[in-house]
């Protein structure tokens, strides 16, 4: 079976020594092009959603056409809930279908976050379900969760430690100094740290914050030991200005299927240069 949790997709890439792309897919549209991307190259993918993305279309209704396309693909694809901050929201995908979810209690303090990850980790396992857990404060906007700069704070080892414990997390995000959206200035990550945490984690690392990154810090952090790699901002552009490119140059043909054809391209091409690159061996 295609559809499959990120529990496996993730464990292999850890062991090789590759990533796994997670892009942020926006409709059926970016779904299917993003699979397409996957299935040419032959590899695994994880298609996530944001919280934003589900409540605009309904839980039901999304996953009404997202198990299609996961069930019928060549290659493993996992469905999987970005930064869910509510409890009873994370539970109702759960049960809606999704085979991954992340809880993303930042936010809160230490033992609120470990709390209510493993009240997550406790509903979605007997289901099957992975859970992805976050520390410290990955800054930017990723949907409507707001991390302004200066309180961008990493991950701190000993708390990563007790997290992990007490969790039982299937994949871990700790925030090591990437950042959602558009970069602004410089960029700078806390090699170190994600290799200390990567050390004595048992569980697979997510790299949050991908668009904006080289192709030598994705390579350094993949080779460090970063399972999963959130690609969002990269595909809304590639979706958005697809659109626009099209009708600028064929004003008044008003023909739909002729521009999502050319705006699938435009996403699969974004989404097949980043797997690519991910994919390679470390
Ligand atoms: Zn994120």
């Amino acid at each position: 079976m295609s559809y499959v949790n990120m529990k496996k997709i993730l464990d292999n890439a850890r062991k090789n020594h590759y990533a796994v792309g997670a892009f942020n897919i926006v409709n059926y549209l970016t779904a299917k092009a993003a699979v397409e991307a996957a299935e040419e190259l032959e590899q695994p993918i994880i298609l996530q959603t944001s919280v934003k993305t589900v409540k605009a279309f309904g839980i039901t209704e999304m996953m009404s056409f997202l198990k299609p396309i996961a069930e019928q693909a060549k290659v493993e694809v996992a469905i999987h809930l970005d930064h869910s901050t509510d409890v009873a929201f994370t539970k109702a995908c759960i049960d809606g279908g999704w085979s991954s979810v992340m809880y993303d209690g930042s936010q809160l303090a230490l033992k609120d976050n470990i709390k209510n990850t493993k009240e997550i980790v406790a509903y979605a396992k007997p289901k099957q379900v992975t859970v992805e857990g976050e520390l410290g404060a990955i800054v930017g906007v990723e949907d409507d969760i707001v991390v302004l700069a200066g309180n961008h704070a990493h991950a701190k080892p000993d708390d990563c430690r007790v997290y992990l414990k007490e969790t039982e997390i299937d994949a871990f995000a700790p925030a090591v100094g990437t950042a959602h959206g558009v970069y602004k200035g410089e960029i700078n990550i806390d090699y170190d740290l994600f290799d200390e945490i990567n050390q004595f984690s048992f569980c697979p690392l997510v790299l949050h914050g991908g668009t904006g990154l080289t192709d030598e810090m994705f390579h350094r952090l993949i080779a460090l030991g970063a399972s999963k790699v959130n690609i969002s901002t990269a595909i809304k552009i590639a979706y958005v200005q697809g659109m626009a490119t099209y009708t600028k140059l064929n004003v008044d043909q008003n023909d739909p299927l002729k521009l999502d054809a050319f705006t699938k391209e435009q996403v699969k091409k974004v989404v097949t240069e980043h797997i690519r690159f991910f994919s390679l061996r470390n």
